[in-house]
């Protein structure tokens, strides 16, 4: 069949495969977890030297330096302003539902509150080497920033580094479109052991809040953000979505913007043919500060805590859970679960227990798979945005 000769169809056939498969023969996907934990290390190996070498050289290629301080104001602005009408739809749905749960907090997370100079200092390196270690993407990212301004500075004698950088990207991205033909079985079995372990039964107990964020995130999703394309770039959503779709499938299985961004910086440079120059510093970017899905759900989630506290947050208590839930998705990096930790800041701010995290853990992986989908989607539609914005500039 012409349709199953496409990997991007194979992968989605997998998800929904390995969702009925893993719900009759859970023991099965059980025993073979560690195939798709192996195909998730295989796409981590490449993702902290393909940050760098693609941060890199979209600088040292960006032929004026000023477009930097011109598109950089609005790309800030698209990331901040697309997460603040995230956290609206969010807030808005869980105001009509009004989601809560009786409290039995079965496991308490230990968590520390993070404080805001504890994100404002994980911009910066301690240890390079530490940083590529442990893959901390805006450490890595800023390093990358500042070494091709001094690559520019240097000038001609920096060129065998840039021509090995160069080598070394495009080598990279070879090796992520290797990996790419791994991704139906790679998802088949992380989809197929997490519904093997987790079952569908958390999802029913708490429906209302995962319906709540479930919704919140298809609005967003699959009216705001198709609607922000069309308008700054006259592009068909739906048949950009077809062309980058690999991405958002896999980030629903990988539940990581980080694990996903080779894919997503494959699928933008090749296939939606987005200028290296931009993809190569949006899109890292972006994995890690524009996290639109993450947001909504962080709002969602503070909300449908305070409601099974029984306590009513009025406009100003929801307006700072406006504010910090832009913050922390920003904070959160692009790893599983990253979202509930920062979320600590969120549930600070008005001052609910963090406790109340115990709540909302069962069913937190799914809604991670979705909000994660939703945070790659987003980076692909600014992406393109100012891919455009970029073309009218240069
Ligand atoms: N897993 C999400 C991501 O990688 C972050 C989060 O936990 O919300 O984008």
């Amino acid at each position: 069949m012409k349709f199953l000769r496409r990997i991007e169809n194979q992968t989605l056939l997998a998800i929904v495969l390995a969702i009925i498969l893993a719900l009759i023969f859970p023991s099965l996907f059980l025993r073979f977890e560690v195939l798709g934990k192996t195909f998730l290390r295989l796409l981590k190996m490449v993702v902290a030297p393909l940050i760098f070498t693609s941060v890199f050289m979209s600088l040292v290629h960006l032929k004026d330096l000023r477009i930097l301080e011109r598109l950089g104001f609005r790309t800030l602005a698209y990331y901040l302003g697309t997460t603040a009408l995230s956290v609206f739809t969010g807030l808005f749905l869980v105001n009509l539902v009004r989601p809560s749960a009786e409290i039995t907090l079965v496991e308490t997370p230990k968590l520390r509150a993070l404080s805001l100079s504890d994100l404002f200092l994980g911009l910066f390196p301690e240890n390079v080497v530490q940083s590529f270690a442990r893959t901390e993407v805006i450490p890595i990212i800023f390093f990358a920033f500042v070494l091709a301004l001094a690559a520019l500075k240097v000038g001609p004698k920096a060129e065998p580094l840039k021509r090995f950088f160069e080598a070394l990207n495009e080598t990279l991205l070879a090796l992520t479109r290797g990996l790419i033909r791994l991704t139906p079985m790679g998802v088949f079995f992380l989809v197929g052991a997490l519904v093997a372990r987790e079952g569908l039964a958390p999802l029913l107990s708490l429906a209302e809040y995962a319906g709540t964020v479930v919704l919140g995130l298809a609005l967003h999703g699959g009216l705001t953000l198709p609607l922000l394309l069309y308008l700054f770039t006259r592009t068909n959503p739906w048949g950009y979505f077809l062309t980058v779709r690999e991405a958002p499938f896999l980030a629903l299985s990988t539940a990581s913007s980080s694990a996903t961004l080779p894919v997503t910086l494959e699928v933008a440079e090749e296939k939606a043919r987005i200028k290296p120059e931009v993809a190569g510093f949006i899109l890292p970017l972006g994995s890690t500060i524009n996290m639109d899905g993450t947001a909504l759900y962080e709002a969602v989630a503070a909300m449908f805590i305070a409601y099974s506290y029984g306590l009513k947050l009025g406009i100003f208590q929801q307006m700072l859970i406006f504010l910090t839930a832009v913050l922390a998705s920003v904070g959160a990096a692009g790893i599983p679960s990253a979202g509930l930790v920062t979320m600590t800041l969120v549930l600070q701010s008005v001052g609910l227990p963090l406790e109340g995290l115990g709540l909302i853990l069962a069913v937190d992986r799914f809604l991670d798979m979705l909000r994660t989908s939703v945070n790659v989607w987003g980076d692909l539609v600014g992406a393109k945005i100012i891919d455009t914005w970029f073309s009218k500039e240069a």
